[in-house]
Formats: structure tokens, C-alpha cells, sequence
């Protein structure tokens, strides 16, 4: 099932197995009674993949990568293939995290090609767009962030068995404490919705593609960005790390997604 709003955990390179396993575990716990609506994703390392799974058991939450190779198989040192990722339980991955640009030389490129990899292999790709402080403080944030979903995109098929994700990061927020305007960020999401009606049809876009922000969100500041029309979930890395903050951000989506449906 496809259906907002998403939440996402990027635990990025903070937790191994040991610590991804108590935090699942602890919200677990914690989500037994509360009434929860749409999709919960936690993203561990690749090697806590699998523990984390494994605890998660029979609860309705999911499981998702962190990047994947846009090869399929043989001599690719270091490598993780999206059918690795899918065999470990996952059925998400974050494609193109700004700090895979900036470390890891990723590109609109190579992002296209582990899009395509991605659906190929039945996985949910979360792909995360957004503009540099620089590129913002030369009006160039529109354009940046329209080609970056524009090349990803290019070439892909989405459907009711291959659906999207988009998550639009502000990188200059991202991890500051930080976030931006909720206006700001509705904005850009609308923005990024108009791209994907020019890609796709409306019944595809409204049903099998979604729009997360992600920058800087936490207990304080999630609600005031649940009432925009367009802001379908969250990325959430820092206040993801820590199972009460998380649960905190869960309670508060869900409050305001029931009260708006
Ligand atoms: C992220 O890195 O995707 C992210 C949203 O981080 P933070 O929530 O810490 O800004």
C-alpha cells in the first residue's frame, strides 16, 4: 500500500546493528496503542538492514536502504545490488542524498541510473532533491531543483507496481536545526508536483508518487508543516536518531493527518 503520509528515518552512518536494533526496538514499543496512518520507513546501514528487519517482525513498518549501485551484479567492489537490499527485507531506498553529491561524487546521472535500477527491482525509490545555500542566493533554486527531477525521472515509468517518492532537502538545512519556512517549502513542492503532472498523468502523480520535505524537522516544528496541501511526509535525520524524539514526530504526523482527512 502507497498512501501519505510518509515518514522517514535516515539514521545515515550513526548506528550499527546493536544501536539500530534497540532504537527499533524502542519504537516498537512505542507505537503500540497510538493510532497511526500511512507509512513509517526506517533507513539503517546496510549491515543492520536485516537485525532491524528482523525486529520490526510483523509490525506495519518499513524497511528502507540508504543508496544503492546502479549495477546488478559481478565485479563491483564495495557494491550493494538493489536485490541485496530487497533479499534484507527492504522495500525502500533513499537515492541521491545531498551528502552522496557532496562526498560521493553522485550525480543527476548516475542518480537516473539507480532510479531505473531501483523500480526495476520492485523497490520504492526516496529520491532527494534540493538547491545549495549558494544556488538559493542566486535565484537559482527553481531551476536546480526542476532539472534535478527532470533527470532523475528521465526515462522512468511510474505506475501503480513502480511508485516514487520525492523528497525535496534544502541542503543549506539540512542537519542545522534549522528548517525552512513551511510557505518555502510548500512552495517548492508545488513546484516539484507541476514537474511530475508534465511527466506523468494526474492519476498517476496523485496516487503513485509522493512529496516529502526534509531539512532540519523535529517535535517543534513538524505541525506547522502538516497543513500544507502539497508536503506529503518527511526525511528525517537528526530527530529520527533518538526513539522518543521520533515517536514525538510520529503522534504529532498522525494527529494532523487524521484531523485534516
Ligand atoms: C537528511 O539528512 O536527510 C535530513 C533531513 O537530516 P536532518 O533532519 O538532520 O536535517
Amino acid at each position: 500500500m502507497f498512501k501519505a503520509p510518509f515518514l522517514v528515518a535516515n539514521w545515515k552512518m550513526n548506528y550499527g546493528i546493536k544501536q539500530a536494533v534497540q532504537v527499533t526496538a524502542d519504537i516498537v514499543v512505542g507505537l503500540r496503542g497510538m493510532r497511526r496512518k500511512g507509512q513509517l520507513v526506517l533507513c539503517p546501514s546496510y549491515p543492520a538492514l536485516l537485525s532491524v528487519k528482523q525486529t520490526i517482525g510483523d509490525e506495519s513498518i518499513s524497511l528502507g536502504a540508504q543508496d544503492l549501485s546502479g549495477q546488478d551484479r559481478g565485479a563491483f567492489t564495495g557494491e550493494v545490488a538493489p536485490w541485496m537490499i530487497k533479499e534484507a527485507g527492504a522495500e525502500y531506498v533513499i537515492i541521491g542524498h545531498s551528502e552522496r553529491k557532496k562526498y560521493c561524487n553522485e550525480t543527476d546521472e548516475s542518480i537516473n541510473k539507480k532510479v531505473k535500477n531501483a523500480l526495476k527491482e520492485g523497490l520504492i525509490p526516496i529520491i532527494c532533491v534540493g538547491e545549495t545555500f549558494e544556488e538559493r542566493q542566486e535565484n537559482q533554486k527553481d531551476h536546480v531543483v526542476l532539472r534535478q527531477v527532470q533527470n532523475a525521472l528521465d526515462g522512468v515509468k511510474v505506475s501503480p507496481i513502480n511508485p516514487i517518492i520525492i523528497a525535496y532537502e534544502p541542503v543549506w538545512v539540512i542537519g542545522t536545526g534549522q528548517a525552512i519556512e513551511p510557505s518555502d517549502a510548500e512552495y517548492m513542492h508545488t513546484l516539484i508536483r507541476q514537474v511530475l503532472i508534465d511527466l506523468y498523468p494526474l492519476v498517476v502523480v496523485d496516487h503513485h508518487t509522493a512529496i516529502l520535505y526534509g531539512g532540519s524537522v523535529d517535535e517543534n516544528n513538524v505541525d506547522e508543516f502538516c497543513d500544507k496541501e502539497h508536503i506529503q511526509g518527511f526525511l528525517v535525520g537528526s530527530a529520527s536518531l533518538h526513539s522518543q524524539q521520533f515517536l514525538k514526530i510520529i503522534e504529532k504526523v498522525c494527529k494532523e493527518s487524521s484531523a485534516q482527512s
